[in-house]
């Protein structure tokens, strides 16, 4: 359960499927959006003791000259070897949830968004009291995902396969939110529900 005091709602979905583009509309109405790539990425920046670990563990060739951490080697490693991945997932996990709880705790909208690609794959749909899933279409996942990154539609299929399935996530949604039209249909659909948080809150 989530122990902070502020109402948290968790917004995930699967790759391309328009959570950075829901997330942009809640800030828009001034709520707090904390992102759990970006503190994913924080927590082995330079300095950060993660990243002492991770070089201890898989040797110093997966960072880069500079002493950052060396993604794709990294990538490379684990990708091929489920053993290397989940002692890296033990290693990040619990220190992400730690990092994410801290930055929800210091919110101070109405409410919060904790948005997340992994909400339902880890055990941070624990920090939240309800969640939104964003979804669309395989189709449409992959033609917004290649449109956006330029990448390798058998590469956005991998990582589609790799994620929770359609199915899995639709049915644990609280709001379920269909983006297969257009950015001002997905607009009216987000400020409905922060109008629907905020009676929420308010009331209590
Ligand atoms: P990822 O998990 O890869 O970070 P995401 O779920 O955050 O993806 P977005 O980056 O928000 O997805 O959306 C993917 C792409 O699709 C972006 O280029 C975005 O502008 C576009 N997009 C999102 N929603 C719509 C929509 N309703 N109509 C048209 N384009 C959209």
């Amino acid at each position: 359960m989530n122990t902070a005091k502020r109402y948290v709602v968790g917004l995930t979905g699967g790759i391309g499927s328009g959570k950075s583009a829901a997330a942009e509309i809640f800030r828009t109405c001034g709520i707090e959006v904390i992102d759990a790539d970006s503190l994913a990425r924080e927590v082995v920046e330079l300095g950060q003791p993660a990243l002492g670990d991770i070089a201890a563990h898989f040797g110093s060739g997966i960072l880069t000259a500079q002493g950052h951490l060396d993604r794709a080697a990294l990538r490379k490693i684990v990708f091929s070897n489920p053993e290397h991945k989940s002692w890296l997932e033990n290693l990040l996990h619990p220190l992400i949830a730690e990092l994410l709880q801290r930055r929800l705790n210091a919110t101070k909208s109405p409410y919060a968004i904790l948005e997340s690609p992994l909400l339902l794959e880890t055990e941070q749909y624990k920090l939240v009291d309800s969640v939104i899933v964003i979804d669309v279409n395989e189709e449409i996942q992959i033609d917004r995902s290649v449109r956006r990154d330029g990448s390798d539609e058998a590469v956005i299929r991998s990582i589609i396969a790799s994620q929770i399935d359609r199915a899995g996530r639709i049915q644990r949604a609280d709001d379920l939110v269909s983006n297969e039209a257009g950015l001002e249909q997905l607009r009216e659909k987000i400020e409905a529900l922060h109008r629907k948080y905020l009676g929420m809150v308010t009331e209590k």
